[in-house]
């Protein structure tokens, strides 16, 4: 019965929060933000949860977390519990960028706004999109290694194709390799997704890579510091380790390890910490019906989303100090620890 009340609601509409008199409004005070997650099976996305959760409530506000660890049909069911449960707001980070678009248009049919947290969702009249600027990740992954490596054999392995920062990403990475590639200097010899970033899958590639180029490999670039892990994994089994430049993203503790180490050069870290107060001060404002402007747009082919894109920073040896371990991502103790 409460589901008929929004299901004749004009999703073209700007939203609007729901009407006082609503059945499902318990109290229009706290905010209750709902976030729904993709997975927690990486470093970040632990980081992610805690600073966003922290966020909320510094803000006065409530958040419901959910994660379905890479389920697309099970990332649905938990939104449509999270919509139901009348929460004012829903925040997300899609698994799969086309699948989630349902949410979307079941949380507009619900009367509530819906942020893509992190990661775009496709096709869909999402109403504000906030994350890092993702080409300028691969832009940083490419410009570093094309630096180290201006000549030879690269070895792209990509994110999972599933999600569309992978995308953006590889379009940084070739658009700093094509000169190079035009020239007949780089040659790329591998390209390949990552399903679902795991490392495993990024070690199967690196060893397809390996034995279809018999090692013959100048630099590798991996979408994310899981999938450097994953390939270094595979280095290491041909003793290739720290003689090949691999870059990775996110400045995972294992992945800043390995470039104390030597066997990753360069790794693009995004503190999370901004990425969760912008999405937090934006999603309570919108929750309270208040306007919210952002400087960019993307599109999502279906329209073009307000956006908010924040800066990236690449991360080698040099910097690691003055970034990752000065701002508090990790300690110099974790750090050190294994070198
Ligand atoms: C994020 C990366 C992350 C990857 C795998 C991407 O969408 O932007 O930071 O490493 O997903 O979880």
């Amino acid at each position: 019965v409460i589901m008929f009340l929004f299901a004749c609601t004009d999703t073209s509409a700007p939203k609007t929060p729901r009407p006082e008199d609503s059945p499902i409004v318990k109290n229009a005070d706290p905010v209750r933000i709902g976030f729904s997650m993709d997975t927690l099976l990486e470093e970040r996305w632990l980081k992610d949860r805690e600073l966003f959760k922290e966020a909320i409530e510094n803000l006065g506000a409530e958040v419901e977390i959910v994660a379905a660890n890479g389920d697309d049909a099970l990332q649905i069911s938990q939104a449509e519990t999270l919509i139901q449960s009348g929460i004012d707001l829903l925040v997300i980070v899609p698994h799969n960028a086309a699948a989630t678009a349902a949410i979307v248009h079941k949380a507009h049919l619900a009367g509530i706004q819906v942020i893509a947290y992190d990661r775009l969702v496709k096709n869909a009249e999402l109403d504000m999109y906030i994350s890092f600027d993702n080409e300028q990740v691969g832009k940083m992954q490419a410009e570093a290694m094309t630096a180290l490596v201006p000549k030879g054999n690269y070895v792209f392995i990509g994110g999972a194709i599933t999600d569309n920062n992978a995308h953006l990403l590889k379009e940084g990475v070739f658009k700093v390799l094509q000169p190079y590639i035009e020239r007949g200097d780089i040659h790329v010899v591998y390209d390949q997704w990552t399903k679902d970033w795991t490392p495993a899958n990024a070690q199967a590639n690196m060893e397809q890579a390996i034995r279809t180029t018999n090692g013959q490999i100048d630099a590798v670039i991996a979408a994310n510091d899981a999938t450097a892990g994953g390939a270094i994994q595979a280095l290491e089994n041909h003793g290739l380790a720290s003689k090949i430049p691999v870059a990775g993203q996110d400045a995972d503790l294992a992945g800043v390890q390995r470039i104390v180490i030597g066997t990753q050069t360069m790794t693009v870290y995004k503190p999370i910490q901004i990425l969760t107060q912008k999405v937090a001060e934006v999603a309570v404002a919108m929750a309270k019906g208040e306007t919210v402007t952002a400087n960019q747009q993307v599109n999502n082919g279906k329209k073009e989303v307000p956006s908010v894109l924040l800066a990236p920073i690449a991360v080698d040896i040099d910097n690691l100090e003055t970034t990752v371990i000065e701002d508090g991502f990790h300690t110099a103790e974790d750090v050190y620890e294994r070198s």
